[in-house]
């Protein structure tokens, strides 16, 4: 059990790649306290699942739009489990569409929950890290933020704005014991592409080398060696989990 004992914050851990970022943290003995928006069944459920586990997860409806909720979060998760070492900003959300299309509020509603959510959770983070002179932070970003995607100019702004969040904070803050890194991963099977016919499936499938979608423990393995002291001496990168996608 890697991360034994250690508390960590998961956003939007009731669906996809969070819920198996959840499991992975809970199954390598880490007290999680993980947010959502609206899915209260879901995360009733999980919380359900990590319990037969063994193990104590706390689950909050918190809009990490929301600063002040933000700082509400890091409280809890130190009141509950006594302290906070591990911060995975993992929340996001699609409105895809063509930019001659695209309205004012589908730009601001990405970059709102995207960027400025990850934001609002890492600046109430960093001070209790900064404190204690140790922490442990992973951004999931995404490829569309790498290589751009048609339709994702909001997305792809946000998530290209994470890597130069990740970047920036991780020279930041690596003088106090912090690191920071990302992991960009590219196409998921989570209900984010579920909107998304068959064939298109197929289609995007013809561009990836390793010839399948990703799985969510794809990503979630990704994050634990990140999260893990085999990285120790790895800050301010990008791991990609892709299936080749975006080689350059
Ligand atoms: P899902 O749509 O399956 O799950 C999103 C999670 O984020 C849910 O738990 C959701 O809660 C939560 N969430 C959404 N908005 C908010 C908010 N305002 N405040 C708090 N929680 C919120 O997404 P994925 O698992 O597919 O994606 C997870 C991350 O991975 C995202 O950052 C996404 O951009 C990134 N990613 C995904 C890829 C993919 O192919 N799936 C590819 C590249 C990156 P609720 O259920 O309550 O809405």
């Amino acid at each position: 059990m890697i991360f034994k004992d250690k508390v960590a914050i998961v956003t939007g851990g009731t669906r996809g790649i969070g819920k198996a970022i959840v499991l992975m943290l809970v199954r390598e003995g880490a007290k999680v306290v993980f947010t959502y928006s609206k899915s209260a069944q879901e995360a009733e459920k999980l919380i359900e699942e990590t319990g037969k586990l063994g193990a104590q997860t706390i689950g909050l409806q918190i809009d990490v739009r929301d600063f002040d909720k933000a700082k509400e979060l890091i409280e809890r998760a130190k009141t509950a489990f006594g302290g906070l070492d591990i911060l995975v900003n993992n929340a996001g959300i699609t409105r895809d569409k063509a930019l001659m299309m695209m309205t004012r509020e589908e730009w601001l509603e990405v970059i709102d929950t995207n960027l400025n959510g990850l934001f609002n959770v890492t600046r109430n983070a960093i001070v209790t890290f900064l404190k204690q002179k140790s922490g442990n932070i992973v951004n999931i970003t995404s490829v569309s933020g790498i290589i751009g995607l048609a339709r994702q100019t909001n997305y792809a702004a946000s998530k290209a704005g994470i890597i130069g969040f990740t970047r920036s904070l991780a020279r930041e803050v690596a003088a106090y014991g912090i690191r920071v890194n990302a992991v960009a991963p590219g196409f998921i099977e989570t209900d984010m592409l579920a909107g998304l016919k068959n064939e298109f499936k197929a289609k995007m499938i013809e561009h990836i080398p390793l010839s399948r979608l990703g799985e969510v423990w794809d990503v979630s393995r990704a994050v634990k060696f990140l999260l893990s002291d085999a990285a120790g001496y790895i800050t301010g990168q990008v791991l990609v989990v892709d299936g080749g996608l975006a080689i350059k």
